[in-house]
């Protein structure tokens, strides 16, 4: 029964961003996939236009639906097979009840986002980027099934061999192609621990090239990195985050959610609820020295509001690991993922009207380098 209360509303009318809102006219909560097939055919029989949501973490409203209704598949979140190299679950649930899964059998999905608290599908929906992508694609690219609701009515199960069109439709899709019912996911064998350095530099050119030399020699499991305000609070450094499988390391859930202190922190401060102007963006490696260094320059940390957790996110992977056709990829060997995570002060429309143009401009001059979009429907 769809639900048509107030908090519910306003709920399903904001996400992660903040930013935009759109009160549907009723929430529906469905926990099994008959559920979400009656719910959908009776909004379709009533033409109710519908959006579906996993954990509303996206910043574009992509999960909201001005006046119709909106799906959450947060009550569907079963694991119905764990095998030795896959596990298929439902796409509500999110990855870190999937981790509590299977870790304890020593497998993993070889690719994590840095926040475990994302759904399955709402990931699947967008790419799912992370520091082990330089070795095994984005999230979408370790997909083995899917089973969608389409646009249709249908139920179909679809993978590489079967229905190939629907499944390369789907994957990073953004909901567009229809409700991702379930997936079937690789698993791969998962360390115990790992060891996990942190290098920082104040040479951007230097930190780069690392990057590009970590990433080319295969010797890491994760490589990631950032740029976070410097000693002097108005500068710019540059973390380097390595990790490997290590017998005496940090606990290897420990060191994947290594968000949720953060976020206990910020959800204290209250900055985890203030808005979150984001772009993100894909940047070819050629381009790469250039425009992140004039963005650094034009950028002081108070413009991502890093006191309250706004951050950069820049790391390179090689393109040839991306074989998902919803993503699109600058035409180079390498590209870097590059992330403005910026955080708005709670009540300052003139302070984030400045980050949009901030990420207006910054987004038009990645396409202009031959960048392409990350997280855009
Ligand atoms: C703190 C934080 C950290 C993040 N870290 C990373 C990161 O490291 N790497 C990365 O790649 N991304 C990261 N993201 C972005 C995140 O991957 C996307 O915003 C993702 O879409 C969020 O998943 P969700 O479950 O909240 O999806 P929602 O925001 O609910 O939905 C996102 C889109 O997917 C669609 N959708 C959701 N579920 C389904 C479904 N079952 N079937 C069909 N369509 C569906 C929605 O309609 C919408 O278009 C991060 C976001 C946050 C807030």
């Amino acid at each position: 029964m769809p639900h048509t209360d107030e908090p519910s509303l306003r709920a399903a009318a904001d996400d992660w961003g903040h930013l935009v809102h759109h009160r549907p006219r009723a929430v529906a909560r469905p926990s099994t996939e008959e559920e979400v097939v009656a719910v959908l055919a009776d909004a379709e029989r009533r033409g109710l236009p519908f959006a579906v949501r996993g954990q509303g973490h996206n910043t574009t409203g992509a999960a909201q639906c001005g006046g119709g209704l909106v799906v959450e598949t947060g009550g569907l979140r079963a694991v119905h097979h764990l095998g030795a190299d896959s596990v298929t679950v439902d796409a509500g649930i999110r990855w870190s009840d999937l981790l509590r899964a299977t870790l304890p059998h020593g497998l993993a999905p070889p690719v994590l986002t840095d926040y475990l608290e994302l759904s399955v599908g709402g990931t699947l929906s967008v790419g799912g980027i992370g520091g082990a992508t330089h070795r095994h694609g984005l999230q979408t690219d370790n997909v083995l099934s899917l089973r969608v609701r389409t646009p249709g009515g249908e139920v179909r199960d679809c993978s590489a061999e079967q229905d190939a069109e629907l499944f390369d439709a789907v994957r990073a899709g953004h909901g567009r192609h229809g409700l991702i019912l379930r997936a079937t996911l690789r698993l791969v064998p998962a360390p115990r621990r790992v060891r996990h350095v942190q290098h920082a530099y104040t040479d951007l050119a230097e930190f780069l090239a690392d990057q590009r030399e970590l990433v080319a020699s295969g010797e890491y499991d994760h490589v990631e990195g950032m740029a976070v305000p410097g000693e002097d609070g108005t500068s710019w450094q540059y973390l380097l985050d390595t990790a490997v499988r290590a017998p005496e390391g940090e606990d290897y859930f420990e060191f994947l959610d290594a968000m949720a202190p953060q976020e206990a922190r910020l959800r204290a401060s209250g900055a985890w609820s203030h808005p979150h102007p984001w772009t993100n963006t894909f940047l070819p490696d050629s381009a790469a020295d250039e425009v992140i260094t004039e963005t650094t320059i034009a950028l002081s940390p108070d413009d991502v509001g890093a006191a309250d957790g706004g951050l950069v996110l820049l790391y390179p992977f090689p393109t040839s690991v991306v074989a998902t056709p919803g993503l699109r990829m600058p035409a180079e060997p390498v590209a870097f993922l590059f992330a403005l995570l910026r955080t708005a002060p709670a009540d300052d429309p003139a302070a984030l009207a400045r980050m949009l143009d901030g990420n207006r401009r910054l987004r038009e001059r990645v396409l202009a380098a031959g960048g392409t979009p990350y997280l855009e429907p």
